[in-house]
């Protein structure tokens, strides 16, 4: 069975405890991991430490990390094949998705590759006895903890805006899919970082990532994650004031009026809930739709979820199993609450006789108040439900506590401009689910969280600001 290693300071690292990955498809342990313990933090966060105190990142022309980002990039495209059939068997998604995740990740070093050297402060006119400007200096040593559901692509995310800007950085990887993480970090050695600028801990969060919160080095706190935990890491975080970027969950929804362009909208919904079996925090989760189409939109919509072709990552399957048992068990007892609350299942909410985590395609008609239609479920299950007028699918969409990414589709560009307008969420597509790329800001408000990633915005939530100021004498 293939084992794999925690990578600290530049080495590595076994441990005499191990983590077993298993593969959702078949439910079989297929590879361990070395179990990162408090010592193997602690050395991450000192060669993390070290590196940021040499100046080895920071005394350089930024040109130079642009390079190494970039030669970064080059080598993780050349490890895609090998870790996306890995990332694949340890966490379910289809070949595709992997694929995609290690490209995407690429892109995240080729577009912060080319900020490294372009941020800059700027000067502050206080009249001729002064000269004043800020510059725009690193963090220090960040901390970025990583969910499984996208873990490379994720990773990527944080890692190269960090590196960009001059950190140093351990990241921690979700328990149940750690080895596509692992696959990044023997592309990212290649890249010839300066030693202890880049760490990898596979262990657990009870343990490592409080540790790590913890930590008397720690300058930065990057989490992605479900809501609880990123409340149990703020408070962590409070104790020594340490900054901290939160992307935690969603309850996203898209609104359909009247005018809607049905097959457009079905690709979204095709992409926006099912993608990843529905395991994507800005999934569109709801499905608000003008009651003038809302049973030619609902009998559509079915027909999509029934129609998605279900089978293992492997065979490149629409809808693969979701990561874990828990997960699964969790999600189907979600469905189960949802139809003792009075939800109307319209298809799906069982798991097919399959031996892996599946959980079948799931529709749920539902009033906005059920837990169903307010919590996130995280698997490939969407609400839909019916509305009046403007203001009650504002509302509507309005009426969780998270703020995530929102949608609306139809024709009229005054009105889903309007609406886009009127919706609390930290990104709003209009007619194309996950319109966007890796370029555009991310990020939530409410319970979804605070700080940003993507985009040329990114940059700025891994640097702070240092004012200078000089008072001139000019008779010197
Ligand atoms: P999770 O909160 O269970 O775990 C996330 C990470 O936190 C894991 O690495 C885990 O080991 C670690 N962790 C757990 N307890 C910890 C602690 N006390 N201290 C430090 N670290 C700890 O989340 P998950 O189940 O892996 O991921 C799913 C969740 O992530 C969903 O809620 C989803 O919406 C969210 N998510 C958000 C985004 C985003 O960008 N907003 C992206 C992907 C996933």
């Amino acid at each position: 069975m293939q084992h794999y290693l925690n990578y600290v300071g530049g080495q590595w690292l076994d441990s005499s405890r191990q983590l077993q990955v298993i593969n959702p498809a078949t439910a079989e342990v297929f590879a361990t991991v070395a179990q990162a313990g408090i010592d193997d933090a602690d050395a991450a966060m000192a060669a993390a430490c070290r590196c940021t105190n040499s100046g080895a990142l920071t005394d350089v022309r930024p040109a130079q990390r642009t390079a190494w980002m970039l030669k970064a990039a080059a080598a993780i495209r050349e490890f895609t094949e090998e870790g996306a059939l890995i990332l694949c068997r340890e966490n379910g998604k289809n070949l595709d998705t992997a694929r995609e995740e290690f490209d995407e990740a690429a892109r995240y070093f080729e577009y912060y590759a080319g900020m490294a050297d372009k941020v800059e402060g700027i000067s502050v006119p206080l009249g001729k006895d002064y000269v004043d400007f800020t510059s725009y200096i690193p963090m220090g040593v960040s901390v970025q903890i990583v969910p499984w559901n996208f873990p490379v692509s994720i990773c990527a995310r944080s890692l190269a805006p960090a590196l960009a800007a001059g950190n140093a950085v351990v990241v921690k990887s979700p328990e149940v899919s750690p080895l596509g993480m692992v696959l990044l970090f023997r592309a990212l050695e290649k890249a010839g970082f300066p030693q202890g600028a880049i760490n990898l801990l596979c262990g657990k969060g009870s343990e490592v990532g409080t540790h790590l919160v913890k930590h008397q080095y720690t300058n930065q706190i990057v989490f992605t994650g479900s809501v609880p935990t990123g409340q149990r890491i703020l408070k962590d975080a409070a104790e020594r004031a340490t900054p901290s970027v939160m992307e935690l969950g969603g309850k996203s929804a898209a609104i359909a009026f009247a005018d809607v362009d049905l097959e457009q909208l079905l690709r979204s919904v095709k992409v926006g809930i099912f993608y990843n079996s529905g395991q994507v925090c800005s999934a569109m989760s709801r499905l608000l739709v003008h009651r003038s189409r809302y049973d030619e939109v609902k009998n559509a919509v079915v027909a999509l979820a029934e129609s998605l072709s279900i089978g293992i990552g492997e065979d490149n399957a629409e809808l693969t199993p979701v990561v874990s048992k828990d997960q699964q068990q969790q999600i189907l007892a979600m469905i189960e609450k949802a139809r003792l609350e009075g939800a109307n299942i319209l298809t799906g909410g069982t798991a097919p006789e399959l031996a892996g985590y599946f959980v079948l395609p799931t529709i749920v008609e539902a009033t906005p108040n059920l837990s169903i239609a307010q919590q996130e479920v995280f698997g490939p299950v969407m609400v839909i439900m019916p509305f009046d007028d403007e203001d009650e699918a504002v509302a509507i969409a309005n009426g969780t506590d998270f703020g995530l990414v929102a949608g609306v589709f139809g024709e009229n560009l005054n009105q889903t401009l309007r609406v886009a307008n009127r919706l609390i969420a930290g990104q709003v597509f209009i007619n194309e689910w996950f319109a966007g790329g890796i370029e555009t800001p991310f990020g939530g408000v409410g319970l979804s969280g605070f700080g940003r990633e993507k985009g040329q915005e990114a940059i700025y939530s891994y640097v702070q600001t240092r004012n200078i100021g000089i008072r001139l004498k000019h008779n010197a």
